[in-house]
């Protein structure tokens, strides 16, 4: 059987979903392993280092050919067009947030494998977790941006010149970002302060140096499968309130909140921007087109507000650390792939838990459970893309409700 890692399509993205080091396992299991020339080289692997390690190099036609197609982002519409029926593709598809590849997809006659969906509470899953693999990177990477914009020290310093207080840092959400960005901003000498609206992760944050701050005027918002759930919007404006006096008092601030499938909770809000000191940092790791943690910030982008706060829209984190991030996202793609082959050929089984929920298109249809269409919302909300995703998450939790641990907890985030 032939399996190819195929190029990224979108422009910025630097990764690849094998490196040379993961080939070995794959053909000793019996798969023939193809690289597209050139795929490697945002992450600085060259064709000839997969040669070397017994993958073949070829060009974007015999690729596309393969039996099994690797890629870690979205395929573009070209690449969904040159897929074949009968076809395997394994990616980060975020169905949750782009419905229309998985049905794209489907309409193919493509098996499509979406590693975000993996359900990462089964323990044979871990290894295959690749939202967790490119979180970490992303809450480090996070951590070392807030250091390198911020105009002064993370640690204590004493020298002849004078004395360095260390910085303030308060992380925001504490998931797989925010417990790495607590751990590198400790590294760095920061003095660290942390919240999650989950109150169960105030001993991992602890565990990772950091002073959890318990809020008094919301409740413990914990959701299904380890995530949070969406606040009712008198928790979310008493949530904003309290935090606000907590931001002002720190010198940087990282955001890392999400809510599955839905649109990243604001929590640094404007009033909160302007009682901040000039000089302060933010990296928002949920900014989005849609909006993200902190008000005004763009992706991609660095703002500086009014009053001299400065506002990182921290997107596409773990591409910016193309090598890292390759080698992991191999691990987790391989760990994934052997588990689905059986004699050098995949054995595909539509009734075993973690399969079933990573597959999300098969035989021409969306599959996923939780991809079921979402009920018709209010008309006056249509036009609302947030509102959207939030009617098609209450349909996936609805869709999952009850079904058991494998279920629950296969409602990830959206993000990659
Ligand atoms: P995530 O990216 O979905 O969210 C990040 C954090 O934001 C979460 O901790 C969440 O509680 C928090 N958050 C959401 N809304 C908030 C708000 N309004 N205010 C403050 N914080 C808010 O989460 P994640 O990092 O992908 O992982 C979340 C869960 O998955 C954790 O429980 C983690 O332990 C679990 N997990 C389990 C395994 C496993 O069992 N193998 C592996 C990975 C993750």
């Amino acid at each position: 059987m032939k399996v190819s890692v195929l190029k990224e399509s979108a422009p910025d993205e630097r990764r690849v979903a094998l490196v040379p080091e993961a080939i070995g396992k794959l053909t000793a299991a019996g798969l023939d392993v193809l690289i597209e020339s050139g795929a490697g080289q945002g992450a600085w692997l060259t064709d000839d280092s997969y040669a070397d390690a017994g993958a073949k190099v070829v060009n974007r036609n015999e690729a596309m050919a393969a039996d099994v197609l690797l890629m870690v982002g979205k395929p573009d519409e070209a690449t969904v067009a040159g897929m074949r029926e009968g076809q395997v593709a394994i990616g980060l598809f975020a169905p949750l947030a782009d419905r229309g590849l998985a049905e794209r997809l489907a309409d193919a006659g493509v098996t499509a494998v979406s590693l975000d969906m993996i359900p990462r509470m089964l323990p044979r899953a871990q290894p295959m977790d690749a939202l967790s693999s490119q979180a970490n990177i992303a809450g480090y990477k996070a951590a070392v941006i807030a250091a390198a914009e911020f105009g002064r020290f993370f640690p204590l310093l004493i020298t002849a010149a004078g004395t360095a207080r260390p910085a303030k840092v308060l992380v925001l959400g504490t998931g797989v970002a925010g417990l790495q960005a607590i751990g590198t901003a400790r590294r760095l000498g920061a003095v660290v302060s942390a919240y999650d609206v989950r109150p169960e992760t105030k001993t991992e944050a602890e565990s990772v140096g950091a002073t959890f701050i318990e809020l008094t005027s919301v409740g413990p918002a914990s959701g299904e499968g380890g995530y949070a759930r969406a606040l009712t919007e008198e928790e979310r404006q008493a949530q904003q309130d309290e935090l606000a006096g907590h931001i002002a008092r720190h010198d940087v601030v990282i955001t890392t909140a999400q809510v599955p499938g839905r649109r990243p909770p604001l929590l640094v809000t404007d009033a909160a921007l302007r009682a901040m000191a000039p000089g302060s940092v933010i990296v928002d790791m949920g900014a989005s087109e849609l909006g993200g943690n902190v008000a005004g910030s763009r992706p991609g982008e660095t703002v500086v507000t009014e009053n001299g706060v400065t506002i990182v829209g921290a997107s596409g984190l773990p591409s910016s650390m193309p090598a890292a991030s390759s080698a992991m996202y191999a691990r987790n793609v391989s760990a994934l792939l052997l588990y689905l082959v059986k004699d050098g050929e995949l054995a595909l089984d539509p009734d075993d838990e973690l399969q079933a929920g990573v597959i999300v298109a098969r035989d021409g249809m969306v599959v996923h459970p939780a991809l079921a269409p979402p009920q018709a919302a209010p008309s006056q909300d249509a036009a609302d893309p947030a509102t959207q995703d939030a009617a098609a998450q209450d349909a996936a939790e609805s869709a999952s409700a009850g079904s058991g641990e494998g279920s629950a907890s296969a409602i990830p985030g959206a993000a990659s």
